[in-house]
């Protein structure tokens, strides 16, 4: 029942989400709160919407994806980020059962996270649209990452099995000594991989936003994880991209924003990355 109220709650922030995501304007701050004042509108008539118009999912679902006043198409972020953001706020429901941490960093991982993937959503979303990362949200990603080692460190929950999204294959990569050394590290390698990439590419493939996208998930998952998370969203932005091609959505020159499929890494890494590494090692018999 609690995690329905949950699920319930996200949905409303997910609409909240929504707001910032596409009232963002690069020259202002995506914090700036005044940009959230005002009643919404239709984007295509600009008719204002009424309160039943506003019910996250449920208004898209029962107009059919479509303005009541218009009949212009509504973008299918709505309900996307909306469901997006009511599954996050289940995630104490995960930590729960697959985490043998304290109660109390239970607590501190649910909320550190729910944050984390918040940020992740207002991230994709803008990426995807304007093509850009504010600054402010890879600073906020860092943020939740130091205040991660904080209770890590004061739990004592870090060490060779310990800490890691990969388990104990975490301990092949090395560096488990120091919590703080490792994540700087991860934040180090992440910056150095895009950085070195656009150096390569001269900009083309990646930009200043995705480097400083890596570093501040490289503070949040530390070494090796940061390497990892980026091998997957590098596997699945190719995936997608050659899809993209095949069906002439794209062609070889345009632009496709990294920092969806660099989000797309990381979850994968989060909830699938120990069994995925298992498949990997026990295909090729190695470990
Ligand atoms: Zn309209």
């Amino acid at each position: 029942m609690t995690y329905f109220f949950l699920f319930l709650f996200g949905l409303i922030v997910g609409s909240f989400l929504n707001v910032v995501s596409l009232r963002y304007d690069p020259e202002k701050n995506v914090f700036d709160f005044r940009n959230l004042l005002g009643r919404s509108h239709c984007p295509s008539c600009g008719a204002t919407l009424s309160w039943f118009e506003l019910v996250p999912v449920l208004s898209f679902l029962i107009q059919r994806g479509k303005c009541m006043t218009c009949g212009k198409k509504i973008s299918w972020q709505y309900p996307l980020v909306e469901l997006a953001s009511g599954f996050v706020f289940l995630l104490p429901l995960y930590f729960s059962n697959y985490t043998l941490y304290p109660l109390p960093q239970t607590l501190i991982e649910s909320a550190v996270w729910i944050a984390v993937f918040l940020t992740f959503i207002l991230i994709g979303t803008i990426d995807y649209r304007l093509y850009l990362i504010p600054d402010e949200l890879n600073i906020s990603l860092a943020l939740l990452g130091f205040f991660r080692i904080a209770s890590t460190t004061f739990y004592a929950q870090f060490g060779e099995f310990q800490g890691s999204f990969i388990g104990s294959y975490a301990a092949l990569f090395g560096l488990r000594e120091s919590v703080i050394l490792n994540h700087l590290f991860g934040a180090l390698i992440g910056a150095s991989i895009v950085g070195l990439i656009i150096l390569i590419t001269k900009g083309r493939g990646m930009g200043m936003g995705d480097l400083k996208l890596m570093a501040a998930l490289g503070v949040l998952f530390g070494w090796p994880d940061t390497l990892f998370l980026f091998i997957f969203g590098t596997f699945i932005g190719a995936i997608v991209s050659l899809a993209l091609i095949l069906f002439q959505k794209k062609n070889m020159k345009s632009q496709v924003p990294f920092g969806p499929f660099l989000i797309a890494g990381t979850l994968t890494l989060f909830f699938f990355g120990e069994n995925l590494l298992r498949a990997y090692f026990s295909f090729f018999n190695l470990y």
